[in-house]
């Protein structure tokens, strides 16, 4: 099968089209044929990039209005005759379209096909996430409107791994009347990359899914860590909504709830302007003062600029602090996954993490870790670590690709 896996942000639409079946999870002979991205949706320069695997891209800057205008000029492109994607002449040759739904409340514990149903209760978890649901259905309505029913489309949640956690790990110690009348409780995301890189262990070191117990961290402009045992999640950072936790690019993660009213009592401004300095004007961004950048901060770091050294400090710490926690709540753990964008590829993070964890079991082998950049997987620790430690880069697409073939084929969920 041929599945388009769409993730819409707010003025963004990215996708991947990935060459799948069921009888090609096993041996991995599944594969992207093509992949693109469009920026600055809504406006008229819009920066157009579209790749067929194995040729070169195509760049432009067009107007592109909105979300269904981005598809149709993906669409365009995919039926142009220059354009040669392997296995694909037209539309005809999608068989589904996988979308990507940040928050899918309490509802969605699994991937699902889209109905009319499905469409509004998507659209009743946008309160929980106003800055990613509503893109994310712009998406779906966008495709519907091209496509009709002709082609089948299915949701896959950030939040639907987690929804194995338990009730003392999802509920906040606040008056209970508000989780039951108002939903508040600990959803967690990026639970496709959680799951993809527990199962990507899980095939390497050849164990059944019963006996996967790591903690999984995933390291990007986003951060998130998940406690994950017997291959379920029990725990994870990421709350309500996606500032809790680790600190991140621009989030600043775990505070003292207390600062929001201590700042707007000394007229910083608004709630809600203080919550936009928490999501946007915070993390490694405040604290440097520099960048939200690993990239930029290591290099401003290595020069002697307080401010990156002690972002970097301060990132490290929470992740070690999550990694100290969850080995507690699971009573040790086989390993520790560093994934996304600075896991995959930041050998001073994952050195200064790992640092000082050698009582509880972690041996970092510095030359393995300087080998694990750019992609690669592979294993960090010392031979004889009681504790593994791997970089395994994430595929969130593939995982999506993946579901989609199961809920259209109604093949059980594996993993
Ligand atoms: P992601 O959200 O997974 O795409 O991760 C993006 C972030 O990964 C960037 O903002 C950088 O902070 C970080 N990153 C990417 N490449 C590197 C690198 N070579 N070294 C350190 N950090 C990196």
């Amino acid at each position: 099968m041929n599945v388009f896996v769409l993730n819409c942000g707010s003025s963004s639409v990215k996708f991947q089209i990935i060459n799948t079946d069921l009888d090609m999870f096993e041996n991995d002979s599944d594969h992207r044929v093509a992949k693109g991205l469009i920026e600055r949706v809504g406006k008229d320069d819009a920066i157009i990039r579209l790749e067929a695997e194995g040729q070169e891209a195509v760049k432009a800057v067009e107007p592109i209005h909105d979300h269904r205008e981005a598809i149709l000029r993906i669409k365009k492109w995919m039926e142009d005759p220059n354009t040669k994607i392997q296995g694909i002449h037209s539309w005809d040759d999608i068989q589904a379209i996988g979308h990507r739904v940040v928050h899918g409340g309490e509802k969605f514990t699994k991937s699902v096909k889209i109905d009319k149903d499905v469409l509004s209760e998507i659209e009743e978890c946008s309160d929980l996430a106003p800055l990613h649901n509503p893109a994310n259905l712009k998406g779906i309505q966008a495709c519907y409107e091209i496509f009709g029913d002709k082609i089948l489309q299915v949701a896959v949640f950030d939040t639907a791994f987690h929804s194995t956690m338990p009730e003392e790990a999802y509920m906040y110690a606040i008056p209970l009347e508000y989780y039951e009348k108002y939903k508040v409780r600990r959803y967690g995301f990026h639970g496709t990359s959680h799951r993809y890189v527990a199962y990507r262990y899980r095939k390497l070191v050849k164990i059944p899914r019963e006996e996967v117990n790591v903690i999984t961290l995933h390291l990007g402009n986003g951060c998130s860590a998940a406690a994950i045992q017997k291959g379920k999640s029990i725990n994870t950072t990421m709350g309500l909504t996606p500032l809790e936790g680790l600190v991140m690019g621009t989030r600043s993660g775990d505070i003292d709830p207390a600062i929001i009213e201590y700042l707007f009592n000394k007229g910083i401004g608004s709630v809600a302007e203080i919550f936009n300095i928490l999501n946007k004007k915070s993390g490694l961004m405040g604290v440097s003062g520099i960048s939200n950048d690993m990239r930029d901060l290591e290099k401003a770091a290595a020069e002697g600029h307080h401010r990156a050294q002690l972002a970097l400090k301060i990132f490290a710490l929470r992740v070690k602090k999550y990694i100290g926690a969850y080995m507690a709540e699971m009573n040790g753990v086989n390993a520790i996954i560093f994934t996304a964008g600075i896991g995959e590829n930041s050998v001073l993070i994952r050195k200064m993490v790992c640092e000082g964890l050698e009582n509880l079991g972690l041996e970092l082998d510095d030359e393995l870790n300087k080998q694990a950049v750019g992609g690669k997987c592979l294993k960090i620790s010392k031979e004889g670590s009681r504790v593994a430690v791997w970089v395994i880069p994430t595929n969130e697409e593939l995982l999506l690709a993946r579901d989609t073939v199961r809920v259209v084929k109604d093949a059980p969920r594996r993993w």
